[in-house]
Parts: structure tokens; C-alpha cells; sequence
């Protein structure tokens, strides 16, 4: 079995036929995540978690408000979070974090409190957080102008330190692209580094060479679907079912084969979030 541990559901207009495949490409479990639009629509991910409770593969939810809608994360927005938090089938807060990289993105202070609130609710309901960091380090003029004196990563990490370390609880480096000294900061933060499309770009050999050395109980594969398209199929829209494809990409990089990494990211997840795991295949 293999698990996408981060798409996007709410917008396929052809869902049913989305997940047949991800079924016949061998998935059990999706984590859908839920930011929707924006916190009008967080809840959009839960809904689809209950209607697909029963059916292969498995759809789990988060629920969260992304760094790039944080202006929007008002005292109402925050108690309707805290609500779904609750839910039995949302296993995580998120995505949240800092993105200093689109020039039209919250203000600094803006991000940061939103995801302090957000740990907050999170630590509350004993539930990991997923995380989203964008750096300004590619970013356009404008806005390297913007954010460019401040590194998201370090930000990103001391908020952690000071806000979330005290909990004890896990999370995720969602689309972890990092360099190595990133990767073990967050390793050494209780976090699981989670491998998207982009690993499997000629250019990410940064990424690549982290995605080939990180502890095996401490990976886990995505899509970020319906972004990111993994090669072969870069600039398509991706779907669950391509997560094969970076599965299979990350295992070669690690020398193991497809169905060794299928078999430790699976457990990762039933690690990270043991609500996922059926009584039946609870050991
Ligand atoms: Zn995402």
C-alpha cells in the first residue's frame, strides 16, 4: 500500500474517477488537506474524509488556513478551526506556516501570528501540524524587496522552537525543499520530511541528496496534488495516483526498492497519525 500524505481534493471536477485511480494505482489513504479557498471552505476536506470513510483509498483530512490567506484568520475563522480540529477524521492542522515568497502575501507579523494561533488549537487538540515554507530565495525583485532580510526557514524554526517543541507532538515538512542543514533542524524538531513531484526535477539536487539520506521512520510521499506533477508527467495535473512515480524516484535515490519505501512510508503515517489505523490493523 501506498499512502499520498498531502493533496488537494476540493476542486476535480472528475473526483470519483481521481480516486479510482489512485485505487488501481494501489494507494489505501489519502490526507486531504483542508485550506480550501480559504477558511470559509477548510471544511471542505472533512466533508470529503466522511463520505469516502469506507471506500478505497481511505480519504483523511487536515484543516488549517494557509500562510497566504493568514490575513483572513479571524476570531471566527479561528473558532470554526478549532472546531474541526475536534473532528475524529482530521489527523492534522494544516497547511500553515510562512510563504515569503509571492509579493501579494500577508505581511510578516500577519503570517506569524496566524501560525502561533494555529499551533495553538493544534497542541490543544494533541494533533501534529503540516507544515508549508516557501523562501524568498527564488522570489521576483519586488518581492525579494518585500521579505528578502528575513529567512523563512529560520523563522519558521524558531516559532517551532518557542511555540510547539514544549507539546512533545510531531508534524510535517510538507513538499519538503530545504537544504540539508534545514532537513536535520526539522528532523531534530520531531518533524517527518514528506517528498513531493518536485524531487524528481533535474534541478532539486539538493533536495534530492536529503531525500536520499533522511532516516527511513522519518520520510513520507506526497503529490500536492493538483501541483507539482512528478516527471514523467511534470506539467499535467497531478492526481493521487502519481505519487507512484516520486515513490518510486525516492526509492531508487535510496537504493531500496518501490515496495521497501512503500512499506516504511506507510508506517510512518500509521506512526504519525495511529487514528488512521484501523483496529483491525493495529498491532
Ligand atoms: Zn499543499
Amino acid at each position: 500500500m501506498l499512502i499520498d500524505s498531502h493533496c488537494h481534493l476540493d476542486n476535480y471536477e472528475d473526483l470519483p474517477e481521481v480516486l479510482a485511480r489512485a485505487h488501481q494505482a494501489g494507494l489505501g489513504k489519502l490526507l486531504a488537506i483542508g485550506i480550501g479557498d480559504g477558511p470559509e471552505t477548510m471544511h471542505r476536506a472533512l466533508e470529503l474524509a466522511h463520505a469516502h470513510s469506507e471506500r478505497t483509498p481511505e480519504i483523511w483530512a487536515s484543516a488549517g488556513i494557509h500562510p497566504q490567506e493568514a490575513h483572513r484568520a479571524s476570531p471566527e475563522a479561528m473558532a470554526r478551526l478549532a472546531t474541526l480540529a475536534q473532528d475524529p477524521r482530521c489527523l492534522a492542522i494544516g497547511e500553515i506556516g510562512l510563504d515569503y515568497y509571492h509579493l501579494d502575501n500577508p505581511e510578516i507579523p500577519v503570517q506569524q501570528s496566524a501560525f502561533i494561533a494555529q499551533m495553538r488549537i493544534a497542541a490543544e487538540v494533541g494533533k501534529p501540524i503540516i507544515i508549508h515554507c516557501r523562501t524568498s530565495e527564488l522570489a521576483t525583485p519586488a518581492a525579494k524587496a518585500k521579505f528578502a532580510a528575513v529567512d523563512a526557514w529560520e523563522d519558521l524554526l524558531r516559532l517551532i522552537r518557542e511555540h510547539w517543541t514544549s507539546t512533545g507532538l510531531p508534524g510535517i515538512m510538507h513538499c519538503f525543499s530545504g537544504n540539508q542543514q534545514q532537513a536535520e533542524r526539522s528532523l531534530a524538531a520531531g518533524f517527518y520530511l514528506s517528498f513531493a513531484g518536485n524531487v524528481t526535477y533535474p534541478k532539486s539536487t539538493v533536495i534530492q541528496a536529503v531525500a536520499a539520506s533522511a532516516p527511513s521512520d522519518r520520510i513520507l510521499v506526497e503529490t500536492d496534488a493538483p501541483f507539482l506533477a512528478p516527471i514523467p508527467l511534470r506539467g499535467k495535473t497531478n492526481e493521487p495516483a502519481f505519487v507512484t512515480h516520486t515513490a518510486q524516484f525516492v526509492s531508487a535515490l535510496r537504493g531500496i526498492s518501490a515496495a521497501q519505501l512503500a512499506d516504511s512510508t506507510t508506517s510512518n503515517f500509521g506512526a504519525l497519525f495511529p487514528a488512521s489505523i484501523s483496529v483491525s490493523q493495529r498491532v
